[in-house]
């Protein structure tokens, strides 16, 4: 695990991205990585991203209870808590507000992973949680079924839940999956259809070229 000075600069320059690639308002989302077996560093509540600093995380337990920092820990921490209770590979999470990604949900639209190579390679498929109460319990009960089998989730009504081995991973998986939606979206512009699927043999070749690289 890197050293928790890096790791606190790192998730504050996601934050910032977040922000200016337009992917949360504000304050909105949250971000959280793992610096220690049973320690978490998560945003704190209400402070707009652009305005955080690495000594603004809040150290939290796996309880969610703050033991460092000042305020009040994200008051999503229990969404991040249930993926990270169930998933020992995951290091770092991250929760926005992608205006397309969500759109899709308000449409009734299930985000397509199955038309370009490079989201079912990185991400795979990306199921919709229905809707829950930001910031209640909730929120982790519709997460719950999702969370073992992938590495995205789409909250309806709401935005986004990425998570990954690293910071770096986490964030780029929202970035890919933003940048698909536009592309789909484009797509169905265009050609006046949903576009078809890859051909299974083709995503078997995904499938091959992903357990090479991420073996
Ligand atoms: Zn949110």
């Amino acid at each position: 695990m890197r050293e928790e000075t890096a790791l606190r600069s790192e998730l504050v320059a996601i934050c910032r991205k977040l922000e200016r690639k337009g992917l949360i308002a504000s304050a909105d989302g949250n971000v959280s990585c793992r610096v220690g077996a049973d320690r978490l560093l998560i945003t704190p509540s209400g402070k707009p991203k652009t305005d955080l600093e690495p000594r603004d995380l809040i150290g939290v337990n796996a309880l969610g209870e703050r033991v460092s920092g000042h305020g009040r820990p994200s008051s999503e921490i229990h969404m991040h808590l249930a993926v990270y209770a169930q998933r020992s590979d995951v290091s770092a999470i991250v929760h926005a507000h992608p205006p397309l990604l969500t759109a899709m949900t308000l449409a009734g639209q299930p985000f397509r992973a199955d038309i370009l190579p490079e989201v079912w390679l990185t991400v795979g498929t990306v199921p919709t949680a229905p809707y829950a109460t930001p910031s209640t319990s909730e929120v982790p009960d519709s997460i719950a079924p999702f969370i073992a089998d992938h590495h995205a989730i789409l909250l309806e009504r709401h935005g986004s839940l990425t998570f990954g081995r690293t910071l770096g991973e986490a964030y780029r998986r929202l970035e890919i999956l933003e940048h698909a939606a536009h592309t789909l979206f484009y797509a169905l512009l265009i050609g006046g259809c949903p576009p078809p699927a890859m051909p299974d043999k083709d995503r078997e070749k995904l499938d091959q070229v992903r357990k090479k690289l991420f073996a």
